[in-house]
């Protein structure tokens, strides 16, 4: 083999860790993209659309060839890092990407030399839930419903522009942690009607006026990151307006992003493991079939209750719901023959190791549903019970949970793992084609990572140093579509200043509401189980 002996041979060198890089050409200015919710002075407006449009020709037109990069491809067959190049065409997709020495740039294209630097695809998380980014550290004794009781406490008061600010903080920051890519579970504004048992009574849910699916799509799309965006289907009003809603949603994404080439599509967010009756069941199987739709559906996350919410699996099986585009999210509380169902009908699933953990909800048994022939996607969760959304970190745990689960350092391999959370996941969310790994033809959305700032040694195995030893200290600059979209902590696209004061503002408000309102109906829980539902 060519490169591991070429690989050796720089490591041995010390060639690998050259400090060569160029500072990026991309103006280093934050930029406020246009957004219906910001109030800003015409000039200011008109200054950030022309520094947008500057970064668009440097990023984009001009085109990118990233030099002496140490790739982590990910494409098939590529089982080793190699030493090479990436060219980025003008449509933010990658032309070239081969080993060796790079050609001679094209005029005008821009160059990074990433010596002694790893470029990788940025991560997949294929599990989201972005607008909670501002309600950290919350909950953090309590189990999954105690959990969402604690982060429900806020978000119920919440406003569709707060929905605004909430999804693009946490939007910025995933892409901050090199996570490119999310499968996104939005907040309908639904409030209430969450049961666990079956036909449990629990008053029905409440709508809130306002915009907020519209708003967490543009949310996301403003801070530049690729997204596919999964809609609830609250049991307010009847069916025929249960599918009126989700039809209204369809045609807005279509129409406001289906050229964006950040939107990869619609889903909904299954929801039995919150309702009461199959009738729930019944209508995703529905929706899924009549508008061609991925579900998503949070099941058996948690350890209360295990026999009431598995009874809710034949729900799911009777409607005709469980296939290749069904993904159970968490999917830990299982027996053998849920498995076997589940992988006969080619439903998959999604594995967030992280908020499994801070919430004690278990270990999902990743190698026994990989080999039942279910595919694994890998998620950070919401940024409220995974409090970083560091990918790095969320590789590790998962190490750690199935090689102590297993006690195995064979159980699951660094390889695999690295898989899980790139392209394994592109696969499950059927977007393999766009991302998840480096290839001709795919986005370049990629990471720039330095093993030796801070350093971590020579690179005995360098995907092992990527995953074992590597983490966000080590990010130096996130791309999406091949544009500099983070360049260390700094985030190109939106001003941090104003988001953060945005956000503390909104946070202030919701938390002296939610005092003003406790003092009046803190005696009217019906019932200890649906008072942690339904806060
Ligand atoms: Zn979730």
């Amino acid at each position: 083999m060519l490169f591991p002996t070429l690989f050796r041979l720089l490591d041995r060198s010390g060639l690998l860790f050259a400090q060569t890089v160029q500072p990026p050409a991309i103006m280093s200015v934050s930029l406020a993209f246009t957004s219906e919710v910001g109030h800003r002075s015409p000039l200011r407006s008109k200054l950030a659309a022309l520094l947008l449009l500057a970064s668009g020709l440097t990023a984009g037109a001009q085109g990118l060839l990233v030099k002496n990069a140490l790739l982590i491809t990910q494409k098939p067959g590529d089982e080793q890092a190699y030493l090479g190049y990436m060219r980025v065409g003008n449509e933010g997709r990658i032309t070239a990407i081969a080993p060796g020495d790079a050609p001679a740039p094209l005029p005008g294209e821009r160059v990074i030399d990433a010596s002694g630097k790893f470029v990788a695809p940025g991560f997949i998380s294929a599990h989201s839930h972005l607008f909670m980014s501002p309600l950290r550290g919350l909950g953090h004794t309590e189990t999954l419903y105690g959990w969402g009781a604690a982060v429900s406490r806020l978000n119920n008061r919440a406003t569709a522009e707060d929905l605004y600010w909430f999804t693009l903080h946490g939007s910025l920051d995933f892409l901050r942690n090199g996570i490119t890519t999310a499968y996104d579970f939005t907040y309908s504004g639904a409030v209430g009607g969450q049961a666990v048992g079956v036909g449990e009574k629990v008053p029905p849910p409440s709508l809130k006026p306002g915009p907020f699916e519209e708003n967490q799509l543009r949310a996301k799309s403003d801070a530049g990151l690729r997204f596919i965006n999964s809609v609830g289907l609250p049991r307010v009003g009847t069916r025929p307006e249960m599918i009126s809603r989700l039809e209204g949603l369809l045609a807005h994404a279509k129409s406001v992003y289906g050229q964006n080439p950040l939107y990869l599509g619609m889903a909904i967010s299954g929801g039995l493991q919150r309702a009461p009756t199959r009738e729930t069941a019944e209508l995703e199987a529905h929706v899924m079939k009549t508008y061609d739709l991925m579900n998503q559906s949070h099941f058996l996350e948690s350890p209360e209750r295990v026999e009431e919410q598995q009874a809710k699996f034949a729900w799911y099986a009777d409607a005709g719901a469980l296939s290749p585009k069904f993904i159970f999210g968490h999917f830990i509380q299982t027996n053998p023959e849920l498995v076997r169902q589940a992988a006969a009908a080619g439903a998959s699933m999604s594995w967030q190791p992280t908020s499994n953990s801070r919430l004690a909800s278990g270990v999902a048994d990743i190698v026994a549903y990989r080999a039942a022939g279910m595919k694994v996607a890998v998620g950070l969760d919401d940024q409220s019970c995974t409090d970083i959304s560091d990918p790095f970190q969320n590789l590790r745990i998962g190490l750690a949970l199935i090689r102590t689960k297993y006690k195995s350092a064979q159980a699951l391999s660094v390889r695999e793992m690295l898989y899980l959370h790139t392209l394994g996941s592109a696969d499950v969310l059927g977007i393999a084609d766009k991302v998840g790994s480096l290839e001709v033809g795919k986005y370049a959305d990629f990471l720039i990572v330095d093993p030796r700032r801070p350093d971590t040694g020579p690179l005995h195995d360098a995907i092992a140093t990527y995953v074992l030893a590597c983490g966000l200290r080590n990010l130096e600059q996130v791309y999406v579509g091949g544009r500099l979209v983070a360049d260390g902590l700094r985030l190109m696209t939106q001003d941090e200043a104003r988001l953060r004061r945005e956000i503390d503002d909104r946070i202030a408000r919701l938390e002296s509401e939610v005092r003003a309102l406790e003092g009046r109906t803190a005696s009217l829980a019906p019932h200890p189980f649906a008072a942690l539902l339904n806060p």
